[in-house]
Parts: structure tokens; C-alpha cells; sequence
């Protein structure tokens, strides 16, 4: 069997990380089993889904890596990909099922006869559920009445304006469309009877189901798009890498046996299955979201990472073609975990003059013998031919000799001097980037500023 999975967005919003989550389990999934991965527009809510919706959604699955080998855009054997595209199928099925006697119309809507008897979906992540729809819908809670009243169990699978229910179209489209496994957020695994109930009138065999957990907001409750790191759109905005997002994603609701954490596309698709997956709820955790990317920047070959900053750099006035860039970003990026953090720690390599912070300036203006050591620093730095971070070190350290004082003393003062912060890169190496006569200037201004 080849396996066939698919996402099924509805676009009514943004990507969130819910959405994004069950997107890339179904891309992994069909990947890891060398099967195909199906993208399906379900935009039967005309007056909830909107072209922008649909652009955002797009724009964040090709931007995660998430390609899909049918769907809008990339064509195939059941085109078209919209469900409000594909109305005359689901007339065709709606057909099938009044020829056996399974549908009645009840006031304009046309209702499904529900079958009384148990029906128990096999979840591969959630284990067995066993519902009788007949029994089950046979009662509802009603809210005015503030009690239970008798309600048809039957289904309504068109509504009297001519619209299709979500439970019909998706279960005819997963079948037409051949899938094999339906991998979806366990807000799904209630409706699963009902589709399978609809795959059993129509003589069909159902896909394997797996209802992932749902993802939780550290305060618990179910995760909205108000909550930080809800939105895709904004990690790619904020400097995070596709590879650690999808990384991070994975972790909610699976693990690998051995613990391993972080993953390249390419070790997910090899790893990934849907017996690791969690049945219990996951916890969104902003903070290990941004470790998870930082690990994977420290990977990054040095081109790539050159080009992955490079509209970062160039919002922060930072040339990405000057050629001391790409030296620069190897400084940084182990202190970093996204992107837009970068021109934070070089950005002084590349800017006319430094600017100081106060707190580090009020820090080392303790130091009562400031004015001599910047002078010697200057001096020292003045003398030396060999402008590498090798021969920056062997001039601190003479500067310190001559001041009978230790290298480590002198290394604050300079650094605030030459780069205006108290923290920030390897300062050896970043002097010398920033070139002789940038910093002797700079240590030039910041005497005539503190004396
Ligand atoms: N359009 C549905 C949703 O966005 C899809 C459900 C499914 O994957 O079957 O929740």
C-alpha cells in the first residue's frame, strides 16, 4: 500500500502551530513511507474563507519545507484541490447514498439515517473508541430548557441552503482521494464515528486514523493565536530557521525513543513515526522553541547562514555583501537563537561609531585608573603591525604589563570602549574585524568622553 496523507486546512485564519503541527506529521509521515503528501483546500464556508487566509497558509507550509505533490499549485490526478470546487462529486456521492436509502430530507436539509450499531475507531495514537451514533445523538443538551430533550440522530450532511456539511465532504474527498492515513489534531477523534459510519454506507474501506494531541499554552488551556509563538508567519518574521521550527513542532506530541532532540529535516523524515507520538496533550514552551533554534543555527553551513541573515542584516543598515560579514556572523552565532538577534552582536563592527551603552559605561568609570589603561590600550594597539586577534591579545597583554596589572582587567574596559556594550562576542577577533583605525578612533573618543 502506498501511503496518502493529507492536510486539510480550512482557510479561515492564520497558519497557527496547531495547524502547522498536523501539516508536517502528515509530511513526515508520507515521506518516511515514500508515499505522497496532498494538500486540500476546505473552503466549503464561503463566508468564512478568504483568499488572504489561503495566501498565509501557502506561504507558511513553503516555508517550513512542507511540499506537497498534489494540491493547489502543484496539480494532480484529483484536481480541483477546493472543495468549493468540487460540488459535482459530492452530488455524485450524495447520489449514491439516496439510491441505497441512506439519506431523507427533514426541512429543506437532507439528513444521513445514522446506523444503530457500535462503531470503534482504532486509533493509532489514541487506542479504541466505541460510540453508537443512534444512541449517542440520540439526546441534546438544550440551553434555554436547561435540560436534555430528544433529539434525530441522523446526520445533516447538506444544509437547507444547498451547503455541505464538513463531515461529508471530507470523508468523500478522503476517499476519492485515496488516503490512507488521516493524521489530525484529537479535536477530530469525537467526529470519527460519524465518518466512519459515512465510509461504511458508502462501501468503502476507512484510512487509518491518528488523532494527535492537542498543543497547550503554558498556562494550560488550549493555545490561541494571541498567545506568543502561535502564528507561523512570526517566526519567520522573527528570525527563526524553518528547520528549527519544524523541529521544535515535531517535539510537541512526539519523541524519539533514544531522546535525541534536535533533527534535521532529513533525520525527521528518517525517525519520524506515529508510534512515538504522545497521547497525552502537549505544552508550548516559547523558551525551549528558541533553544531548539539556536541549535540549529549553530549547524548552519556558513554560506547558508550567510544568506538566511542576509534581510536581517540588511533592516539593520548591515551590508550582507560586505566582506567581513560572513567571519562576523561565525562570531555571533553562537550567542545567538534567531536571526534578528545578529546585528545586535555585530552590528558595531559595521557602524561608524560605537554606541555606548550607559550602564556599561557607568561600570567600568569605577575603575579609577580608566583614563591610563584606555591610553595604554591605545598605545599598545598603535604599536602593533600584526592587526589579528592574535597579535589585539599579545597587546592587551603588554598594555597590562606596563600598567603592572592582569590582561583579564583590562579586557572590560576595552571592550566597552571599542564596542560601547559590556557583553558581546569573542572581543579579540571582533577588533579585528572592525580594523585598526576604527577601534584606535574609538579608544581616542572614549578618553576625550570620560576625562
Ligand atoms: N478542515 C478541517 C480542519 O481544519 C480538517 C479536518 C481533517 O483533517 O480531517 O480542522
Amino acid at each position: 500500500m502506498t501511503v496518502r496523507t493529507r492536510f486539510a486546512p480550512s482557510p479561515t485564519g492564520f497558519l497557527h502551530i496547531g495547524g502547522a503541527r498536523t501539516a508536517l506529521y502528515n509530511w513526515l509521515y508520507a515521506r518516511r513511507h515514500g508515499g505522497s503528501f496532498l494538500l486540500r483546500v476546505e473552503d466549503t464556508d464561503a463566508e468564512r474563507s478568504t483568499a488572504e487566509s489561503m495566501r498565509v497558509i501557502l506561504d507558511g507550509l513553503r516555508w517550513l519545507g512542507l511540499d506537497w505533490d498534489e494540491g493547489p499549485g502543484a496539480g494532480g490526478p484529483h484536481v480541483p484541490y477546493f472543495q468549493s470546487e468540487r460540488r459535482e462529486i459530492y452530488d455524485r456521492y450524495l447520489a449514491k447514498l439516496d439510491a441505497a436509502g441512506l439519506v431523507y430530507e427533514d426541512e429543506g436539509a437532507i439528513r444521513f439515517r445514522v446506523p444503530d450499531k457500535i462503531l470503534t475507531v482504532s486509533d493509532l495514537v489514541c487506542g479504541e473508541v466505541s460510540t453508537n451514533l443512534k444512541e449517542a445523538g440520540s439526546r441534546r443538551y438544550d440551553a434555554e430548557l436547561k435540560r436534555e430533550v430528544e433529539a434525530n440522530p441522523d446526520l445533516v450532511i447538506r444544509r437547507p441552503n444547498g451547503g455541505y456539511i464538513f463531515h461529508f465532504v471530507n470523508v468523500v474527498d478522503d476517499l476519492e482521494m485515496g488516503i490512507t492515513h488521516v493524521i489530525r489534531g484529537e479535536d477530530h477523534l469525537s467526529n470519527t464515528p460519524k465518518h466512519l459510519a459515512l465510509f461504511g454506507a458508502l462501501g468503502a474501506t476507512p484510512p487509518r486514523f491518528a488523532h494527535i494531541p492537542l498543543n497547550l499554552n503554558p498556562s494550560g488551556t488550549k493555545m490561541s493565536k494571541r498567545d506568543q509563538g502561535a502564528l507561523i508567519h512570526e517566526y519567520q518574521e522573527g528570525g527563526f530557521l524553518p528547520s528549527g521550527v519544524a523541529n521544535y513542532m515535531a517535539l510537541l506530541g512526539w519523541s524519539a525513543k533514544d531522546d535525541q532532540e534536535i533533527f534535521s529535516m532529513a533525520e525527521l523524515v528518517e525517525r519520524f513515526d506515529l508510534s512515538g507520538v504522545n497521547s497525552s496533550n502537549s505544552k508550548f514552551d516559547y523558551g525551549k522553541c528558541r533553544w531548539v533554534n539556536g541549535e540549529h543555527l549553530k549547524r548552519l553551513a556558513p554560506a547558508e547562514l550567510a544568506g538566511q541573515a542576509a534581510p536581517f542584516l540588511a533592516k539593520a543598515g548591515i551590508d550582507p555583501a560586505d566582506p567581513r560579514v560572513p567571519e562576523a556572523l561565525g562570531l555571533a552565532r553562537e550567542r545567538v537563537q534567531t536571526l534578528a538577534e545578529l546585528p545586535g552582536i555585530i552590528g558595531t563592527i559595521f557602524a561608524d561609531a560605537a554606541t555606548y551603552d550607559e550602564a556599561a559605561v557607568a561600570k567600568v568609570k569605577e575603575r579609577a585608573d580608566l583614563p591610563q589603561t584606555i591610553t595604554a590600550l591605545e598605545t599598545a594597539f598603535a604599536a602593533t603591525d600584526e592587526w589579528t586577534a592574535e597579535g589585539i591579545k599579545a597587546a592587551v597583554q603588554s598594555a597590562a604589563e606596563g600598567l603592572g596589572s592582569k590582561m583579564g582587567a583590562l579586557m572590560l574596559p576595552c571592550r566597552v570602549a571599542t564596542t560601547g556594550s559590556a557583553s558581546g562576542a569573542d572581543l579579540a577577533p571582533m577588533l579585528a574585524l572592525l580594523g585598526k583605525e576604527a577601534v584606535l578612533r574609538r579608544l581616542r573618543e572614549f578618553v576625550g568622553q570620560i576625562s
